[in-house]
């Protein structure tokens, strides 16, 4: 399968001596759903923000290794015009504007493509609540009134608004219910299946995110230490001794 992306000998710096990567390879297959893993301060979010072109706005940067999105170098594009390519990152921490309607928090995602218009907008008003019903009846709501998984379904949703080629999203599942947190990944799933999505995950919660990944690759001290197929990093006792508490 062709590479959406290819990530080479990725390493990081913050300032001029915290290494947060070392070394890290990852590739996200066209339409692909892949699970990045790893304990707190692995380098997982800056894999991410080195892809999405948010480094530099936290003192970092690429220091060896190449991100090639479709063949091409992509180290050096500013985020918005990522965005407008449909390299899209949704953060972790759920940023909405609390006090925009979900309606207008999803319309704010429209210009990430630089591309506007009401017949556009209804179409991906139609497709984003057609994966996201529960925003639909909060339309008219205030973001800063819904509940952490309505956020996270808007953050999600605004992404998707964007008409994005791959998708990022870094700890999806964090502070939510067990029950709200694999409906999101089972949304993911559906959403990577029917339109040929790319989806790279970051997550903390293992079992989840390798349920519905069909790879995974483990982060520990910004190196990869382990990577496969899903069912295989599951079945691998390291992995399970280290980040599912025994099994
Ligand atoms: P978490 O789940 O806690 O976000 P993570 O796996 O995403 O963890 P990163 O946030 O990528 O880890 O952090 C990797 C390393 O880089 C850590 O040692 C962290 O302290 C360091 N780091 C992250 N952001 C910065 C920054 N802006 N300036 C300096 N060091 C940073």
């Amino acid at each position: 399968m062709v590479a959406a992306l290819e990530i080479s000998g990725l390493k990081v710096l913050y300032g001029q001596a915290i290494e947060a990567l070392d070394g890290v390879s990852i590739t996200v297959p066209d339409g692909g759903f892949v699970a990045l893993l790893g304990a707190n301060g692995a380098g997982k979010s800056t894999t991410l923000k080195a892809i999405s072109g948010l480094l530099r706005f936290e003192n970092g940067r690429i220091a060896e290794g190449t991100i090639k999105y479709r063949g091409e170098d992509i180290a050096a594009i500013p985020s918005y015009q990522l965005a407008r390519r449909g390299i899209l990152h949704v953060r972790e921490g759920r940023f909405v504007f609390p006090t925009m309607t979900v309606e207008e928090n999803l319309e704010a995602s429209l210009f990430a493509r630089g591309k506007r218009g009401p017949a556009l907008a209804r179409r991906v008003y139609e497709e984003v609540f057609h994966y996201f019903p529960a925003l639909k009846e909060r339309a008219k709501s205030q973001a800063g009134y819904l509940s952490g998984g309505e956020q996270q379904m808007l953050a999600i949703g605004r992404a998707l608004f964007a008409q994005p080629e791959l998708l990022m999203v870094d700890e999806a599942s964090l502070g939510l219910a067990p029950k709200i947190a694999a409906d999101i990944f089972t949304i993911l799933d559906k959403i990577s299946n029917d339109r040929k999505l790319s989806i790279l995950v970051v997550e903390q919660n293992v079992t989840l995110a390798l349920r519905h990944a069909a790879y995974g690759y483990v982060l520990e001290n910004g190196r990869i230490v382990s990577e496969g197929e899903s069912q295989k990093l599951l079945d691998r006792d390291s992995l399970s001794r280290r980040y599912l508490g025994g099994g």
